[in-house]
């Protein structure tokens, strides 16, 4: 079965989110990978660890201009004749995957979070991470945009070969006037670690008592949709339904309330740590530890804890 797996490399590194793709796509058939922009090739090579029997990147062009891309990946999956087409259900493979499905007239399972059954049904995420659904699509060939963090990253092989084609992407409509990169080292889809606020947390001049706890624990910072709708926090800190949806190993939330949207981005954190006045906030019920308390008090006794060890 040859499986196209779509990646972003226009960053300096490879994101976990790719590797992730790849891993999942050697459990179908053998994968190829396609990207674009200037990676070079040692970076790209390393796919092959993850399962890419092969690398094909586009030179042509750089950036993520979603219709360049739809137009790349047809292109490479009419070459490798691709049976199932797999991206990361991220802000690019949302954008891009269903521009494929209609370009391809092949079905799309966006949300994937298993790979395919043997008669071809997919575990998909629904209800907000509440149940699965199992959904089969009635073309021969198949787009899959599996959710991040999904299942665990595998290496399983060596270096792959880099090989560079012409995706006929055509000219982008876009121009980029700036690009403005997250504050922070460590991408928040990534993070193992994250300390999150809500709107308890009063107003952005109190942020500091979320960002010293993340500091010491070398974590990202997240937050809630209000907050970043009032401007406390950048956007890309928001998690949630409508947000970024985490998996990291320890959340802790404090002054979040914890309502079914927040939760539907965070559920699937391994430890959840809750901080909050209300003793009868939603959020403790999806809580492993519970703090019932003022955030003022407890988030810099924690602080100061966590600096002793
Ligand atoms: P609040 O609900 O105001 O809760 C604040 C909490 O802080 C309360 O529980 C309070 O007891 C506690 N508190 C107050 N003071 C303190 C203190 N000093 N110390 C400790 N605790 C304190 N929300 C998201 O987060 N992400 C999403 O992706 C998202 N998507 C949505 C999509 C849709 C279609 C809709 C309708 C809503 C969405 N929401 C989302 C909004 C969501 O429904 C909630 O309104 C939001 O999550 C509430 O944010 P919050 O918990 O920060 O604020």
């Amino acid at each position: 079965m040859s499986v196209l797996v779509y990646i972003n490399s226009n960053g300096e590194k490879i994101a976990k989110n790719a590797f992730e793709a790849v891993t999942y796509a050697k459990k179908i058939g053998d994968v190829t990978v396609v990207t674009n922009g200037k990676a070079d090739d040692s970076m790209l090579s390393q796919l092959g660890k993850y399962g890419a029997s092969k690398v094909m990147v586009d030179r042509s062009f750089e950036g993520i201009d979603e219709q360049q891309l739809t137009k790349m990946v047809a292109t490479a999956a009419e070459k490798i004749d691709a049976n199932t087409i797999i991206f990361s259900n991220d802000l690019i493979g949302k954008a891009v995957a269903p521009r494929l499905s209609v370009k391809m007239n092949v079905g799309l399972v966006a949300g994937a979070s298993g790979v395919p059954e043997a008669d071809g049904t997919i575990p998909v995420n629904v209800f907000s991470g509440k149940a699965y659904g199992y959904v089969k699509v009635n073309t021969d060939k198949k787009i899959i945009a599996l959710l991040p963090n999904s299942i665990p990253v595998e290496e399983t092989g060596s270096e792959a070969p880099v090989e560079e084609f012409e995706g006929n992407a055509g000219e982008s409509r876009v121009t980029v006037k700036e690009t403005k990169l997250p504050e922070g080292d460590i991408p928040l889809p990534e993070a193992e670690l994250v300390v999150s606020g809500g709107r308890g947390l009063k107003g952005p001049e109190n942020w500091g008592m979320i960002t010293d706890l993340a500091k010491e624990l070398g974590a990202a910072t997240a937050c809630s949709r209000p907050v970043s709708d009032s401007d406390w926090r950048p956007h890309h800190e928001h998690v949630g339904q409508t947000g970024v949806a985490i998996a990291p190993n320890l959340y802790i939330a404090a002054g979040i309330s914890g309502a079914i949207q927040h939760l539907a981005g965070v559920n699937r954190s391994k430890v959840i740590v809750v901080i909050n006045t209300d003793d009868e906030a939603p959020f403790f019920k999806a809580a492993d530890y519970g703090v019932v308390g003022d955030a003022f008090e407890v988030l810099p006794r924690l602080t100061e804890a966590v600096k002793k060890f």
